[in-house]
């Protein structure tokens, strides 16, 4: 959990989101991140350049997990690829000439120059070409969490969501011209599993093309091809969607899923994109059954986007009161006397066996009002006094104030465990029973 007071002001009134679960105002990731100890920027690393701070590392690393556990179980293998390329590499990928305004100058190395990326496409291209490939190795699913690097003015920074060193969630799915769409409709359904286990709610589904400019690949027959099959993914997973001008990538068409903040200003925080253009570039191809050479598919997709943006965005939604499976602290174990430490010491050995976080919050922390207060963030929040000791018995209190009546404490981790692993929204799986008094 976090152990900064947090200043009463800066969570509003209850430090939970309203009833319809809309970020407010007072829900401002900037002041709330800082408030809850999640990340920080210091003026010497420079703007745009948060660090995470133990509290936040632990939500992005859960994020991180979630997503990675996803992937395997549809099909992605994952690599590492590093967050530097020769300048060549983008010349090739065709950054160098349609996104160089918003990459960082390239560093000299004697005769070469190496450029902090703006994207892992290029690498995960070479990383497919480095081995012959077979219509049999195909689709072949390629994913990284890694960085890439925008080099933004200082003046339109802040916070998570205008940063310069971004981490993304990224794929690239190398595929047949008909195995595209297929794979394009299982990464739009990737995207809303994990939006329902984030309890994210997009705002819309954009079909982003080309607009006016001369910023996009000149190739039509590719942008037609690449419309054609964005519009059947969108129709075949049945969401209502609108095409808007000049919001593609300069390689191709891409499906934009929209999400809002509270002052309604819209951002792109999932995509699917189907390319042929990155495929051409590289020269890539598979071998089919036909013994021929054939061109690949690329579909390049993104489940959470950046960790920066997804952050953000749950800290604004949720107000600090994260779902349990992600929260940095699940359960706070809280000792009414010195005489109850070694039991809670116990019992957090016994959560961290489980992969539950919880930590200790003691008398030295103040009263136990003030110590639940403090809490009032934690999912889970246990108070262990004389009685439960001796039966071992953990007296559960939820978010919000609900007391459920005390249970074995080896049953009431195991249903915690539960919830956690399903990545349940609801804290609790039961009707409310009668509670019994409780102090606090
Ligand atoms: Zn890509």
């Amino acid at each position: 959990m976090n152990n900064h007071p947090i200043a009463p002001d800066a969570l509003g009134s209850d430090g939970v989101p309203g009833p319809d679960g809309a970020p407010g105002p007072e829900h401002d990731h900037r002041r709330l991140g800082r408030a809850l100890g999640l990340f920080d920027t210091d003026p010497l690393i420079g703007s745009g350049l948060p660090y995470w701070l133990p509290d936040g590392a632990e939500i992005r690393h859960t994020l991180e997990e979630y997503v990675r556990d996803r992937e395997r179980r549809a099909g992605y293998r994952h690599v590492y690829s590093p967050v530097l390329g020769k300048r060549e590499l983008y010349e090739i990928s065709g950054h160098w000439q349609h996104y160089r305004d918003d990459m960082f100058p390239p560093m000299d190395l004697g005769a070469e120059q190496v450029v902090l990326r703006p994207s892992l496409c290029p690498h995960h291209a070479l990383i497919y070409r480095s081995r012959p490939r077979s219509h049999r190795d195909l689709p072949l699913r390629i994913a990284e969490i890694g960085g890439m690097y925008r080099s933004e003015l200082s003046g339109v920074l802040g916070g998570l969501t205008r940063v310069r060193a971004i981490q993304l969630n990224d794929a690239h799915v190398f595929c047949t011209p008909e195995q595209a769409a297929g794979e394009a409709v299982a990464a739009l359904g990737l995207i809303a599993e994990a939006h329902r286990a984030l309890g994210i709610r997009p705002v819309r589904h954009r079909l982003s093309l080309p607009g006016e400019g001369g910023k996009y690949v000149a190739d039509p027959a590719l942008w037609e091809r690449a419309t054609a099959l964005l519009t059947e993914v969108l129709s075949r997973s049945g969401v209502p969607f609108e095409a808007v001008a000049g919001e593609a990538a300069f390689y191709g068409p891409k499906i934009d899923v929209q999400i809002a903040d509270a002052a309604g200003r819209e951002s792109t925080l999932s995509t699917v994109q189907i390319d042929f253009h990155q495929p051409e570039r590289f020269g890539l191809h598979y071998i089919g059954p036909d013994g021929a050479k054939h061109r690949p598919v690329m579909v390049h997709r993104s489940v959470i986007g950046s960790v920066e943006r997804v952050v953000a965005h749950l800290i604004e939604l949720h107000g600090g009161a994260f779902p349990a499976w992600l929260a940095p602290t699940q359960l706070v174990l809280l000792p009414l006397t010195e005489g109850e430490r070694a039991r809670a010491e116990r019992l957090r050995e016994r959560c961290l066996d489980l992969g539950l976080r919880a930590e200790i919050t003691g008398p030295e922390r103040g009263s136990l009002g003030a110590r639940i207060r403090e809490a009032r963030l934690v999912p889970y929040q246990a108070v262990l006094g004389p009685r439960e000791a001796a039966d071992d018995l953990l007296a559960l209190r939820l978010r919000g104030g609900r007391r459920l009546r005390a249970l074995p404490a080896p049953e009431a981790l195991s249903r915690i465990r539960a919830l956690v692993g399903a990545c349940a929204q609801e804290l609790w799986d039961e009707p409310e029973h009668a509670s019994e008094e409780c102090e606090g």
